[in-house]
């Protein structure tokens, strides 16, 4: 589809149609995998196709790279081997040692490659970026070039204003990354909010059949960190596969249908356990209560996203103690597929995380919502 073509349409026709991709040989309705890793050169010693070596050029990667493109109003979008190698990619370009202001609560994992940055000469300020005046407290003049936040962020689902904070970031010609797993692009677009690169850990909702692992980077425009980032990847080789890049399309053409029927989910389970005599707290940026529901309702449209977390009354021992009792969730960590998961995320995330130790995540499949809130209201009891 071309840019005129793909501006007719709403997201959810172009995710479904995967941008018209087909094969051009038989004329099949699904592209093939291109897995050639080189290719042949021409008699005069060029490269007609435009394609050298598979650790830069395949079009399988190409053609989910359009759709992500597409579905963030990019001008282009970068898929890599993992979520974590697309966000590292972008501190490993940045050209000078750089002061970074990142969200407190975020992605434990990168939270923690984020804490040992000196070692590539930058340096980061952990703040609560849904407090605009802790952001504008920590900038540092003529050092302060990159903001990282990460919007509903895990896993207590804190709200960051991003037109806010963009506008704090361009005021002191900083650039603005938004890692957006978890609203995806059918939720929030921020590029159009102002940021100027999105993040996605692709293996969740963006497959959502918890079968891939893929991260891609979208950009509002190519400039020198955008071409940096992209000469690093091919350097680095940190390109995703075509094969992973096949499936990853295939698993977005239901993404506009899967999350609107997991944010419902959410929403409802959410709402329901907020008077559980065995629920101190529900964590649910769709909830009016929730601290940053009034920004979510904002930037947030058509849904508040699949996860939300509860806070267990009687403690760390009865959370662990539900998440051992429930049946139907599935006791594992990730977020994002088509079946529910349940996590004890302090577990995981260990010494110096700022996830409260009586705190259990959920990310809400699509599964019948009342079988999951009985399966889950049964392992409350049990643990009480
Ligand atoms: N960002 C968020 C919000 C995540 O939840 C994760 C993984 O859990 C990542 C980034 C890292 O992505 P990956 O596991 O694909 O490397």
């Amino acid at each position: 589809m071309d840019d005129q073509t793909k501006s007719r349409f709403s997201t959810q026709t172009l995710v479904a149609q995967a941008l018209g991709a087909c094969d051009p040989v038989t004329r099949g309705i699904v592209p093939p995998i291109h897995m050639a890793t080189t290719y042949l050169r021409d008699a005069d010693n060029g490269y007609r196709a435009g394609y050298v070596y598979g650790r830069t050029d395949n079009v399988s990667v190409q053609q989910a790279e359009s759709l992500i493109a597409a579905l963030e109003g990019a001008e282009e979008a970068l898929l890599f081997g993992s979520g974590m190698a697309a966000a590292t990619t972008v501190l490993l370009a940045l050209e000078q040692p750089t002061h970074i202001i990142a969200s407190q609560v975020m992605y434990w994992g990168f939270r923690s490659w984020l804490r040992e940055i000196a070692r590539y000469g930058h340096s980061v300020s952990f703040v609560e970026t849904s407090d605009l005046e802790a952001v504008r407290a920590a900038l540092r003049p003529g050092k302060t070039g990159l903001f990282w936040i990460e919007t509903p962020s895990n896993p207590l689902w804190t709200v960051t204003d991003i037109a806010a904070v963009a506008e704090i970031a361009h005021g002191v010609d900083a650039v603005l990354c938004v890692d957006s797993t978890v609203a995806t692009p059918i939720f929030t677009k921020p590029l159009a909010l102002g940021a100027d690169i999105v993040m996605h850990s692709a293996t969740k909702y963006l497959n959502g059949h918890s079968d891939v692992v893929a991260g891609a980077l979208a950009t509002s425009r190519d400039g020198p960190l955008w071409t940096r980032i992209r000469k690093l990847r091919g350097q680095h080789g940190g390109a995703l596969g075509p094969f992973e890049a096949w499936l990853l399309m295939r698993g977005m053409r239901t993404l506009d249908v899967r999350v609107r029927a997991q944010a419902k989910t959410a929403a409802s389970l959410a709402a329901r356990l907020t008077d559980h005599p065995a629920v101190a707290e529900v964590l649910y940026p769709g909830l009016p209560q929730h601290a940053g529901h009034a920004v979510a309702l904002r930037q947030m449209a058509g849904g508040f996203g699949g996860m939300f977390s509860l806070r267990i009354r009687q403690g760390e021992r009865a959370a662990i103690a539900v998440a051992a009792k429930v049946e139907l969730w599935k006791r594992a960590t990730s977020l994002g597929g088509v079946e529910s998961l349940i996590e004890h995320r302090a577990s995981i995330e260990g010494a110096g995380s700022p996830c409260p130790g009586d705190l259990l995540r959920f990310s809400c499949g699509l599964e019948d919502c009342d079988e999951l809130y009985l399966d889950l209201a049964r392992a409350l009891a049990l643990a009480a």
